[in-house]
């Protein structure tokens, strides 16, 4: 390994998050409100599938991270994502380390078998409403039925460590709390309530905002929760249901959060790599053009720790941050 990749202040990175895609088949009110198909990424941009392997050697090689997730835009919206999957996996049992997909899950069904040979460790599946007309409010699009369909079959293909992704929104899936606790007890997976955050494009209004604090006595007045044991760069509190299957997470990025244990880092589909889901374009390292223009992997990994300088110690208000106009989440990857 040429060196742990450490900020000032402390953090070691070793977990690389990478955006396939800024497609989205979903319009969801808060990530993708206006649909931007418009503006996607040209394909000639994108980074190619064997950039990204030679993206993920290098990081794996030359800094020793042990974590990858691959995220979008919908991830599944990008063609010949089974096979690159296959191509992980060599480079995966060369150095064994983790791999993760988070998905919206529509298009998930008939792969599930294929992603757990392929090793992919972990699924993370976006839901946002257990009821479908609600469902369809906050995606815009009508594909419940599938995303359901899809977690029954990613737990009969063996994953036991399935985590949904539910974004609470007051007004609009904020009285779904208790149901969704009870789909944890009955699936026996992990629901992961997350903090609604602004970005630029998506009208984060104040009033819509549900703390951790206000999701965690809601939920106590129905079910005891007891905190899990957390490892330490885990962005999210884990509880146990006391009497039941099931855990509870809550990701409370705006009202409590935990940049202090980030060891993260993220690379958009067009191969910009970020120090920060919410920073701007400055701070930025373009690996797809260092690779096109025959920089070595070595001389990518010196601007890498450059721009890891530039990594502040953590994230401003929500003021600064709906700012960011550049900032959507669906460009970034989340
Ligand atoms: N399309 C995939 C999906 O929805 O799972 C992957 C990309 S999506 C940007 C990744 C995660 O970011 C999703 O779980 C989504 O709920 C979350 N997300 C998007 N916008 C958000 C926001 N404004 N606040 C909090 N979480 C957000
Ligand atoms: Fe698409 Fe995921 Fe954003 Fe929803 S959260 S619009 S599914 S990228």
């Amino acid at each position: 390994m040429k060196s742990e990749l450490i900020d000032k202040f402390g953090r070691k990175h070793n977990y690389l998050r990478i955006s396939l895609t800024d497609k989205c088949n979903f319009n969801c009110t808060y990530c993708n409100p206006n649909n931007h198909m418009s503006y996607s990424v040209k394909k000639s941009n994108l980074l190619t599938y064997e950039e990204i392997l030679r993206m993920m050697h290098l990081f794996a090689d030359n800094h020793g991270f042990n974590k990858f997730r691959f995220t979008g835009g919908e991830p599944f919206a990008r063609k010949g994502l089974m096979d690159f999957f296959k191509n992980v996996k060599f480079l995966k049992d060369k150095f064994g380390f983790k791999t993760g997909i988070t998905t919206n899950g529509s298009l998930l069904k008939g792969n599930c078998s294929g992603l757990f040979s392929a090793g992919i460790d972990n699924l993370n599946i976006s839901l946002d409403s257990l009821n479908m007309e609600n469902f369809n409010k906050i995606t815009g699009k009508n594909y419940f039925q599938y995303v359901i369909s899809a977690i029954d079959e990613a737990i009969e293909a063996g994953y036991t460590n399935i985590k949904i992704n539910c974004v609470v929104i007051k007004n609009s899936n904020d009285n779904e709390l208790v149901d969704f606790v009870n789909f944890a007890i009955a699936k026996n997976l992990n629901v992961r309530f997350i903090e609604y955050m602004p970005f630029g494009n998506n009208d984060w209004q104040n009033n819509g905002f549900v703390s951790y604090n206000e999701m965690f006595n809601f939920i106590s007045n129905h079910f005891k929760l007891i905190p899990a044991k957390n490892n330490n760069n885990n962005v999210a509190k884990d509880f146990l249901i006391e009497g039941h299957n099931g855990v509870i997470s809550f990701i409370s990025s705006i009202s409590q959060h935990f940049c202090g244990s980030c060891n993260r880092l993220r690379v958009s589909s067009d191969g910009k790599i970020r120090v920060c889901l919410f920073t701007n374009g400055n701070s930025e390292l373009n690996i797809k053009e260092m690779f096109r223009d025959g920089y070595s992997d070595n001389d990518i990994s010196d601007e890498l720790i450059k721009l890891l300088n530039e990594k502040w110690e953590k994230h401003p208000g929500v003021t600064e941050l709906r700012a960011l106009k550049e900032n959507n989440m669906f460009k970034i990857g989340g």
